[in-house]
């Protein structure tokens, strides 16, 4: 049997969680289907214990080629298994990137990537404890937060650098990203602040909503050019048929959904 919904989106990470909430909040009907585990892990809510995370069942642990730059050795490349994808198990750093990055993605003919046209979408979404302005949103779901606890090394290397002559820069997201200091944090109380946690939450309950974990998404059904639905496999081995009257997302992450 097919389950037919709205959207299927392929991915429970950062973005996929986004995604879906602004689908199920539009009254889309979604499927959201999520390769590992739930994130009911204590160790990816406390800020500090996240690298406990990483080398269990709620990650990937890729591979490099070998590269020539450190030895010809592979070096791993961690990535999220579990609702809020990297969010889950990420360093939490709350960093945009660099303005002129943007605009060479605008240059390169990506219209509606320009630094002006991303800022707008960047200051919706933030909710800053601390900064405003032409940078910064104070009303948006996402809370950005500065470190509770700093490490009394971390206070001398800062200084240190200012000593060599490096400028102290007290936001990596404002006018320039250059220079030495704390970075702000998607964290509120102490608490990692995931995708899942903003976005998938709040509509956890949405009876448009069906999030599905432990769903290794295997096939997209083409038609016509374009997907129209996708086959997984299910936690307990079965195999299941899905169809999207409007679109597949693929948000599988950069690694995973070209190899997916
Ligand atoms: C260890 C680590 C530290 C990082 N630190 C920071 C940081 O401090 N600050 C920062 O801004 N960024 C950081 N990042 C990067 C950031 O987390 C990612 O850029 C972001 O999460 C990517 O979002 P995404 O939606 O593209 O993919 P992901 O969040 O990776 O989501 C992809 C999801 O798809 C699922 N999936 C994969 N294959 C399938 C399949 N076949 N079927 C079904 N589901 C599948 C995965 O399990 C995963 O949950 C870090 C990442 C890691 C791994």
């Amino acid at each position: 049997m097919t389950q037919i919904f709205d959207y299927i989106v392929a991915g429970a990470g950062s973005s996929g969680c986004t995604v879906a909430n602004r689908l199920v909040t539009a009254g889309k009907r979604v499927l959201l289907l999520e390769a590992g585990p739930r994130d009911n892990d204590k160790f990816i809510h406390m800020p500090a214990t996240f690298a406990k995370v990483i080398g269990t069942k709620r990650s990937f642990i890729y591979e490099s080629e070998p590269e020539t730059n450190v030895g010809g050795r592979r070096l791993p490349i961690p990535q999220g298994r579990t609702l809020g994808g990297g969010s889950s198990i990420n360093a939490m750093l709350y960093i945009r990137g660099q303005h002129e990055d943007y605009d060479s993605w605008r240059d390169l003919g990506c219209s509606g990537w320009a630094w002006s046209d991303v800022l707008p979408a960047f200051k919706r979404l933030e909710r800053n404890e601390r900064l405003e302005g032409t940078y910064h949103g104070t009303n948006g779901p996402l809370p950005v937060s500065d470190a509770r606890h700093k490490h009394p090394l971390s206070l001398a290397y800062v200084k240190a650098a200012q000593q060599a002559g490096y400028r102290y820069n007290d936001d990596f997201n404002g006018e320039r990203q250059e220079g030495v200091g704390f970075y702000q944090l998607t964290t509120l109380d102490a608490v990692r602040q995931s995708a899942a946690t903003v976005f998938l939450k709040p509509v956890a309950g949405n009876r448009n909503l069906t999030v599905v974990t432990g769903a290794q998404v295997s096939t997209l059904t083409l038609e016509n050019g374009a997907a129209s639905g996708l086959s997984y496999t299910t936690a307990d081995g079965r195999m299941v048929q899905a169809s999207a009257k409007e679109e597949v997302i693929l948000a599988a992450g950069a690694l995973a959904t070209p190899k997916s």
